[in-house]
């Protein structure tokens, strides 16, 4: 079934720029969705229309069926873990700390959280005992950013929203954590949206590709189906 919907989604900046124009797609439950395309298509904002961190001018986005201007934008950051290109991890907290903290918002008692900061530092391929109480600086990119995305799943979010999650590393960092994340893909039932410009990430990584050009979004199927008809 749907879990987020774009219903002639319109939304136009205070300056009148019109990033995305009468966007419509389905997001089904439990698959990744890549949003690629060059930059300044309105690939962004089109994610962040479904965290709120955006509302949409004209048009409805629904999540898991409610439109979502009738949900409680707390509730739905709670539901909804987000990854970004630069991370943003806390830099006067702790690995383990900054994995922890949507778990601690949502008052997990502290045995859960440590068993599962644990198993998300070792899914995510760092030792829990060499890098739990290391702090952010002592990281190189490749580290902080499997933290960032260890601290998005750690309190099984029903909706992962990835901008650029890899874009500022190196490729070989990127081509790893790309496998990484494939696997991890296999084990979580999570509904994955992934922004990208670059089209063999899409390919990799994607049940279902929305290739945006400038504002609209001109192709919506599986890799398959994109290079059936590029
Ligand atoms: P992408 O993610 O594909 O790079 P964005 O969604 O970031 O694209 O941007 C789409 C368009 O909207 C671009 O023209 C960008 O400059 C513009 N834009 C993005 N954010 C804002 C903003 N806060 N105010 C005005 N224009 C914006
Ligand atoms: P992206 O990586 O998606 O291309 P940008 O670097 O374009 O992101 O944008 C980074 C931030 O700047 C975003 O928060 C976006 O909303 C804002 N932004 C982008 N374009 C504009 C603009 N023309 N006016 C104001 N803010 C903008």
């Amino acid at each position: 079934s749907s879990m987020i919907t774009f219903e002639n989604v319109t939304k136009v900046y205070p300056d009148e720029t019109v990033a995305i124009e009468d966007i419509t797609f389905e997001v089904e439950r439990g698959t990744t969705t890549v949003f690629v395309g060059p930059s300044g298509c309105g690939k962004t904002t089109t994610m962040t229309l479904v965290n709120r961190l955006e509302e949409p001018t004209e048009g409805t986005v629904y999540y898991d069926g409610t439109d979502i201007q009738e949900l409680e934008k707390v509730e739905l950051r709670r539901d909804i873990g987000y990854v970004i290109q630069e991370i943003g991890l806390f830099d006067h907290m702790t690995v383990g700390e900054n994995v922890a903290t949507v778990p601690e918002l949502r008052g997990w008692d502290e045995d859960r959280i440590d068993g599962r900061v644990d198993e998300l530092l070792e899914l995510m391929g760092l030792q829990p005992a060499t890098y739990r109480d290391q702090y952010p600086s002592a990281l190189s990119g490749g580290q902080q950013q499997r933290v960032g995305v260890a601290r998005a799943l750690a309190a099984d979010p029903d909706v992962i929203l990835m901008d650029e999650p890899f874009g500022a590393l190196d490729p070989i960092t990127r081509a790893e954590l790309q496998d990484e994340f494939l696997e991890i893909q296999e084990r979580i039932d999570t509904t994955i949206l992934f922004v990208t410009h670059d089209i063999n990430e899409a390919l990799k990584m994607g049940d279902k590709i929305a290739v945006f050009d400038v504002g609209e979004l001109v192709q919506y199927g599986t890799p398959r189906e994109i290079l059936e008809n590029p």
